[in-house]
């Protein structure tokens, strides 16, 4: 075997011992069976292990592709859920608090999404959501409302009843699935999926660099550095996005969650109705009954699916209305979506794609 082929070999067998010996050090105590003392122990732990290059979490991959592009080279970043798995329910193991409590920072995205975050041990959590200008965020779905005209106008009353009416409903239907899907979308007064506004990112680079600097001081001028290199290629790619959309605007998909509204809202696009209201809640056939409707009425050129979520119900829609499926990807982190960019790109042009093509005639 020629030496040169060796070389990366050794480099990630290397990579892989100090993996294995971060996952598994035999000092680590076993965090779930011991939770009176772990706070403690993992406290001391965290400035133990902290070096030259620091271990931020993340725990969705668009969470930890923006992050990765703040820290470049000075930070290792790893990323807590698989890319299939949806954040919406999940429940963290074992490895993850063992993950987190070596970490330097754990970030995630608001309480309403992966809150569970938050209460990992040893950790500390920064929401990225909580960085972002409240100018460029926007009030969670509301079922009742299902069209999602522009919310702008809506007064602070309006918001209390939704919020209110979103808890109750939340836990109801999520006791009902055995999930902690309760709390979701009803505690916090923002869409949670802001990381598909490209604007609403660049609008966080700079911020999530100063917390950044805060937690690793010693690289703080090559965040702030970065954050103004992603804020231009973040604007270059809202370039992009822009001429791809523009000659769809006006058209209407279904979403299967209510994940994408931001990037709808960004490119004038719109929303004709919503599958699952609270992602994990089936709507009733009373609800399934008034899409099928709306979708019939031509408000519809394409039905979103997603790979974190069942097929099922959007493949009914499909079926009874006409209307194509079109694939889009909230949460990326496989080949072709890996960076924030190809994430972004990879559903601008899924849809555009959806619009142009598929959809029922007008
Ligand atoms: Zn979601």
């Amino acid at each position: 075997m020629p030496i040169r082929s060796l070389i990366p070999l050794t480099a990630s067998a290397a990579i892989f011992a100090l993996l294995a010996f971060v996952m598994v050090r035999p000092d680590l105590p076993d965090v779930p069976d011991r939770p009176g003392v772990t706070s403690v122990q993992s406290g001391r732990r965290a400035s133990a292990v902290r070096s030259s290059r620091p271990l931020f979490i993340a725990t969705i991959h668009p969470v930890a592709a923006i992050v990765r592009e703040i820290t470049g080279a000075e930070a290792n970043v790893a990323c807590l859920l698989p890319p299939g798995v949806s954040p919406h329910g999940f429940e963290a193991r074992p490895s993850d608090a063992r993950l987190t409590a070596g970490s330097a920072g754990l970030f995630y995205v608001d309480p309403s999404l992966d809150g569970w975050a938050a209460s990992m041990p040893g950790a500390v959590p920064v929401s990225l959501l909580a960085l972002v200008p409240d100018a460029n965020l926007m009030a969670p779905y509301d079922p009742h409302d299902p069209i999602d005209p522009d919310r702008e106008g809506a007064s602070g009353a309006e918001f209390e009843d939704d919020l209110e009416d979103g808890h109750e409903q939340g836990h109801e239907h999520g006791r009902e699935q055995g999930h902690e899907q309760g709390h979701e979308h009803g505690d916090s007064i923002w869409d949670s999926h802001f990381w598909l506004d490209p604007v609403a990112v660049e609008a966080l680079a700079r911020p999530l660099a100063q917390r950044l600097a805060e937690l690793d001081p010693e690289h703080g001028d090559a965040y702030r550095r970065n954050a103004e290199r992603f804020a231009a290629d973040l604007a270059m790619l809202e370039d992009r996005s822009r001429r791809t959309l523009a000659p769809h605007a006006g058209d209407s998909v279904v979403l299967f969650h209510p994940s994408f509204r931001y990037l709808l809202r960004r490119y004038g696009l719109e929303q004709a109705g919503v599958v699952e209201g609270y992602a994990g809640r089936e709507p009733t056939p009373r609800e399934f009954g008034r899409l099928i409707d709306r979708i019939r009425d031509g408000r519809a050129r394409a039905i979103l699916t997603e790979p974190q979520m069942p097929t099922r119900l959007a493949d009914a829609l499909a079926e009874a209305t006409g209307v194509g499926i079109a694939q889009l990807d909230p949460i990326g982190g496989v080949a072709g979506r890996a960076t924030y960019a190809d994430l972004i790109s990879y559903n601008v042009d899924a849809l555009a794609v959806a619009l142009r093509g598929g959809g029922q005639e007008r």
